[in-house]
C-alpha cells in the first residue's frame, strides 16, 4: 500500500508538471525548488505519535498494546481521521492511511487536514470494560496533540460511536474546557453525534457507483459516445441496464452501501454476493440484504454461515468461501472489507468491469494498473469512501454551533458535496487517458499545492 500511494502520488505530480497546472504563476528554479518541496512535504508525516498503552485485564493479567496517531498534514484544517482496531494494525499502516485523509480531505473540499490512529488489537477478544479502559488510556496517552482544533478523531475498522463516546468523555474530563463535542466525530446521537453518520460512508459509496454509472452518463451520453476512452467504453456498457454486483465486507460500510442497492427498486440492480469473515453468501437472482442486515445486527455482525443458520434467518442463498466473492461473474464489485484484497494472485480472475473502493487502498498497484490497463473502472477510496468523513465534517460543525440538522438535511449536503466533487472530476476523466484513482489524485494535488503555496510553505 505505501509503495502504491508513493508512486501514485509521484505520478500526479509529474502530470501536474507536464500540463502546466503546477502553480503557473512560478518559473523555472522557483518552480523546481516548490514542486520539491511539495514532494517532500506529501511523501513525510508531520508527526508520529506512538505509546503503549498499559492495560489490567479482567483476569488480573497486565498487557501494553502498541497504538499511534499520525498526523500527516494540517495545511486545510485540523488534522481528521480515524482510529483502527485490528491486529494487522501498524505504524506504515497508519502513515498511509493518514496520507489518504490528507488526499481525501483536499478532494472533497473538506477543511481539515490527513490523520489517523491504529491501536494493535482485536477488540472481539477484550471485554466491554477492557474496550473502555483501553478507549480512555488512548485519550489520556494522545490528549496533548488531540482536540477540536488540533486533531479529531473518528471511528475506522473495529471502532464505532461506543468508542467516540468514550473518548469524548475522557477528553472532556482531562481537558475542563468547553468544546469539547468538537472533539470527536462520529459519536452517538444522544451524546453529540449528527444523524446519518453511522450510514454516511456505505450511502456515499453507493451514491458515487449510481452517479457515475446514471445520472452522469445521462447527461454526457453524447460526448461520451463520441470518445475513444476505454473508461468511457465501460461507463457506457454499463448504463440502462440492471447490474448485479458484489459486495465485499458487511460492516458498516458493506452492509449499508449493499442495502442501499437493494432499495432502489426503481433501476432493478440486485446484490447476488455479499461476505464477511466467515462466508460468501450468493444467489444469482438476487439477495434478501433487508433480512440479512437484520440478521448480523442479532447475531453480532456476522452474516448466516451454515445451513442452519441461513434457514433461521430464512435466506436463499449458496455458501461459499470467503475470498471467492471477488471473482464471481457480476458487473460490479464494492470492496468494503480491509486493504489489498485484489492482487496479483486474484486479479486476474476478476470478471467485474466496474469496482468501487469503500475500503481503504483495497486494490494494490499491480493489479490497479493491471485492471485499469484493461478498460475496468475502479471507483477509488478517496472519492467513494469520503461520505463518512463528509458527515464527520459536519459533525464538527453541529457541536460547534449546538444547533444540529434534520437527517433528511444530513443526506442533502452529503450528497451536494460529493457531486460537487464528481462534477469536477469526471468530465476530465472521460477526456483523457489516466484512470479515475489518477484524476483524484491529480485534483487533490493541485489544490494542496495551491495552499500551501499561498501559506507560504513551498520553498
Ligand atoms: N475512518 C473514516 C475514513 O477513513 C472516517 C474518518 C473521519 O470521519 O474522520 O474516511
Amino acid at each position: 500500500m505505501e509503495k502504491q500511494t508513493k508512486s501514485i502520488i509521484q505520478d500526479s505530480l509529474d502530470a501536474l508538471l507536464e500540463n502546466q497546472e503546477f502553480l503557473p504563476e512560478l518559473q523555472g528554479q522557483m518552480r523546481n525548488q516548490a514542486f520539491t518541496s511539495l514532494s517532500s512535504i506529501l511523501s513525510t508525516p508531520n508527526k508520529i505519535h506512538k505509546s503503549f498503552l498499559r492495560i489490567p485485564l479482567d483476569d488480573g493479567r497486565v498487557v501494553r498494546i502498541p497504538s499511534f496517531r499520525v498526523q500527516h498534514n494540517n495545511a486545510l484544517g485540523p488534522y481528521k481521521g480515524g482510529i483502527r482496531y485490528h491486529e494487522s494494525v501498524n505504524e506504515e499502516e497508519v502513515i498511509n492511511l493518514a496520507f489518504l485523509m490528507t488526499l481525501k480531505n483536499a478532494l472533497h473540499s473538506v477543511p481539515f487536514g490527513g490523520g489517523k490512529g491504529g491501536i494493535v488489537m482485536d477488540p472481539r477478544k477484550f471485554s466491554e470494560k477492557e474496550l473502555n479502559l483501553i478507549a480512555r488510556k488512548y485519550v489520556r496517552y494522545f490528549s496533548d496533540v488531540i482536540g477540536p482544533d488540533k486533531d479529531i478523531p473518528a471511528p475506522d475498522v473495529g471502532s464505532g460511536a461506543r468508542e467516540m463516546d468514550w473518548m469524548m468523555t475522557e477528553y472532556k474530563k482531562i481537558t475542563n474546557g468547553s468544546a469539547y463535542l468538537g472533539s470527536f466525530t462520529g459519536k452517538s446521537i444522544e451524546n453529540g453525534g449528527s444523524l446519518g453518520r453511522r450510514e454516511a460512508t456505505g450511502k456515499g459509496v453507493y451514491f458515487t457507483f449510481h452517479y457515475l454509472l446514471h445520472d452522469f452518463i445521462k447527461e454526457n451520453e453524447q460526448q461520451l459516445n463520441s470518445s475513444d476512452n476505454i473508461f468511457a467504453a465501460t461507463a457506457l456498457a454499463h448504463y440502462g441496464r440492471p447490474l448485479t454486483m458484489a459486495v465485499q465486507g458487511f460492516g458498516n460500510v458493506g452492509s449499508v452501501a449493499a442495502l442501499e442497492a437493494y432499495k432502489s427498486t426503481h433501476i432493478n440492480n440486485k446484490v447476488v454476493a455479499v461476505s464477511d469473515r466467515n462466508v460468501t453468501l450468493y444467489n444469482a437472482d438476487g439477495l434478501d440484504i433487508l433480512t440479512l442486515v437484520e440478521f448480523a445486527s442479532a447475531n453480532g455482525g456476522d452474516l448466516p454461515n451454515t445451513e442452519e443458520q441461513l434457514q433461521q434467518a430464512n435466506v436463499t442463498a449458496e455458501i461459499r468461501g470467503r475470498d471467492e466473492l471477488v471473482t464471481l461473474p457480476v458487473d460490479v464489485l464494492l470492496l468494503a472489507a480491509l486493504e489489498d484484497q485484489i492482487h496479483s494472485g486474484n486479479m486476474q480472475a476478476i470478471q467485474a468491469r466496474v469496482i468501487v473502493e469503500g475500503a481503504n487502498a483495497p486494490v494494490t498497484q499491480e493489479a490497479d494498473e493491471y485492471l485499469s490497463e484493461q478498460g475496468v473502472i475502479i471507483i477509488p477510496d478517496i472519492l467513494a469512501n469520503a461520505g463518512g468523513v463528509i458527515v464527520s465534517y459536519f459533525e464538527w460543525l453541529q457541536g460547534r454551533e449546538t444547533q444540529f440538522y434534520s437527517e433528511e438535511e444530513v443526506y442533502r449536503m452529503l450528497l451536494e458535496k460529493m457531486k460537487n466533487t464528481m462534477d469536477l472530476i469526471f468530465p476530465q476523466f472521460f477526456g483523457d487517458p489516466f484512470p479515475l484513482r489518477q484524476n483524484c489524485y491529480i485534483h487533490s494535488v493541485r489544490r494542496l499545492s495551491t495552499i500551501l503555496y499561498r501559506q507560504g510553505q513551498l520553498y
